[in-house]
């Protein structure tokens, strides 16, 4: 019971001190807390704590959560794959986007998404280190897909998300979350309302953080292991 709570506060802190080993307001990185595959009981624990914005991966799930926790604010983020026949729900119930990576997609999450809701949030995700099964854009199709994004009239592009290759050294992972802010940081220039770069999970919240990451993903860290 009291774990989560204490695994909120240990991340908390890594965050700060991440942040501020680099000189960075440590208020300048979100805190996404990934609850795939975690309790509604868990996420309770977790809203004690003040967390508002939760990730989560698999569209069922998500949306027996979403109903049971409907009395509190808090802010959903969708992280996993999308299949077409679940843009509607998407497009209906969630707040963010991070995992577009294609226009056909962010086309029917456009449409789908009801008028009397504010813009859904949109992150391209890229595929950073070009891993054949993966999911994403590559690198050199970012600006392409960046312009036709912006002109959906019901999403409004905010930045860009990925999950680095699996097996990396602590170096060649920086040398990733460089590139990707590099990306990103173009992105900006191009568009004023980007500001959100998503990069960092629970091994490697650090990397990203000291790389300009704006929000990192944690799940295991803050909840624990999954089942
Ligand atoms: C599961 C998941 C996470 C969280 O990973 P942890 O290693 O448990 O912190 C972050 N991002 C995405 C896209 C995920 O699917």
């Amino acid at each position: 019971m009291h774990d989560i709570c204490e695994r909120f506060t240990s991340t908390h802190k890594r965050i700060i001190d991440a942040a501020e080993q680099v000189d960075r307001n440590p208020r300048s990185v979100a805190l996404l807390a990934v609850s795939k595959k975690h309790s509604i009981g868990d996420i309770k624990q977790a809203i004690d704590m003040g967390q508002v914005a939760f990730g989560e991966n698999y569209l069922q799930e998500a949306l027996e959560k979403m109903a049971a926790l409907a009395q509190y604010p808090l802010e959903w983020h969708y992280i996993g794959q999308i299949q077409s026949n679940k843009a509607r729900d998407i497009a209906q119930h969630f707040h963010w986007v991070q995992s577009v990576d294609r226009l056909k997609i962010a086309q029917k999450l456009s449409q789908l998404r009801p008028t009397e809701k504010p813009p859904l949030n949109i992150l391209l995700q890229v595929n950073i280190n070009q891993e054949p099964q993966k999911a994403g854009i590559n690198p050199a199709d970012i600006e392409a897909l960046a312009k036709e994004v912006t002109k959906l009239p019901h999403l409004c592009l905010r930045g860009l998300m990925a999950i680095p290759m699996n097996i990396q050294s602590p170096t060649q992972r920086k040398a990733t979350y460089k590139e990707l802010c590099g990306y990103f940081t173009a992105l900006q220039h191009q568009y004023s309302q980007v500001d959100t770069l998503s990069m960092g999970m629970s091994q490697d919240l650090e990397a990203a953080i000291a790389e300009g990451a704006t929000m990192v993903r944690i799940g295991t860290d803050l909840f624990g292991p999954r089942s």
